[in-house]
């Protein structure tokens, strides 16, 4: 299928785009294109508009700041994978990057894309909650920062208003002690995971603090995992971790996986993860 007629307008700055948002049209933001093309093609979305965001100078890259790492929300999916600063600082996104689609995509999809189109088996959502990250979001009003486990608010569905344009993601820069691990599962690589696991905190002597154990694809938003995350910082083992992913989480089922499935698999994920964040750090 084609997608149906629309007008295209690009635009060169954030007040260029907030005055298209504010026009009244039926418009849509368009950044790397590659989810709302297709969702265009497939007539899911019949926009009478799209601003192209794309060329907005100061919105793609990766800086450090004071106790942070910003990424700009243009940034592509291949910036973050080959970044040297993202694999020092925050190894969980140089983890995850690889599992998204393929590199024609990760060379023009961006962060901030897949963050505001917030599909539920996408990678970055959930690491952006593993990692206490920090939506910026940019409108005519001014600028407000959602955490990111509150910007997900379920299928497709963000905090934004739709007057705003995601700027930025601010992450805190890691603890002493920082670690991380990630693993998904999916039918070919490339697909989006059926089940996935983002995680970050910090282990010291043995000891976990401030972990978050993030699945994904399991449901209509990331889930934090919190009581077998508390089981791992009380010092409890593995196995009592993954005795807490249970129906509590309310993992879905749909034709592909039952949710029954999907918390056997989250329970393996689990295992091999702490597994091998034990053996990087031993
Ligand atoms: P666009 O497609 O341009 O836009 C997506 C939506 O976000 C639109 O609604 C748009 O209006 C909005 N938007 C974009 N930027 C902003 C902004 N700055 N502020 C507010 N709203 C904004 N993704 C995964 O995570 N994992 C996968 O395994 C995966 N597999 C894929 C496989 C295929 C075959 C394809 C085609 C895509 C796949 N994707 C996957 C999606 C891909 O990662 C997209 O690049 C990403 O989801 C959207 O980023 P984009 O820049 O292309 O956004």
């Amino acid at each position: 299928m084609k997608a149906p007629d629309f007008d295209y307008v690009r635009v060169p700055t954030l007040a260029a785009a907030f005055k298209q948002l504010d026009s009244g049209d039926d418009v849509q933001l368009l950044a790397g294109g590659q989810s709302l093309l297709a969702s265009l093609n497939l007539r899911l979305s019949q926009p009478q508009k799209l601003i192209d965001i794309a060329h907005i100078k100061g919105l793609a890259g990766i800086t450090q700041g004071k106790g942070l790492i910003k990424i700009g929300a243009l940034t592509r999916h291949c910036d973050i994978e080959t970044s040297l600063l993202i694999r020092e600082k925050l190894p969980l996104l140089s983890m995850a990057a690889p599992h998204i689609a393929h590199p024609a995509i990760r060379n023009r999809g961006t962060f901030g894309g897949s963050l505001a189109l917030a599909d539920p088996a996408a990678e970055w959502p959930a690491c952006c909650v593993a990692l206490n990250a920090t939506v910026v979001a940019a409108s005519r009003r001014g600028e407000r920062r959602i955490a990111a486990a509150e910007f997900f608010q379920g299928l497709y569905t963000t905090a934004l208003e739709s007057d705003e344009i995601i700027t930025s993601v601010e992450i805190p820069a890691p603890a002493k002690g920082a670690v991380a691990g990630f693993s998904e599962l999916a039918r070919r690589h490339g697909d989006y995971a059926l089940v996935g696991l983002a995680a970050q905190g910090t282990l010291l002597k043995g000891r976990w603090n401030a972990l978050n154990l993030v699945f994904f694809g399991v449901g209509d938003r990331p889930i934090l995992a919190q009581a077998a995350a508390q089981k791992l910082m009380d010092g409890e083992g593995v196995k009592a971790a993954q005795d807490c992913i249970d129906a509590a989480l309310n993992f879905s089922g749909d034709d592909v996986c039952s949710a029954e499935t999907r918390l056997h698999l989250a329970r393996v994920l689990l295992g091999r993860v702490l597994g091998t964040i034990k053996s990087n750090t031993a």
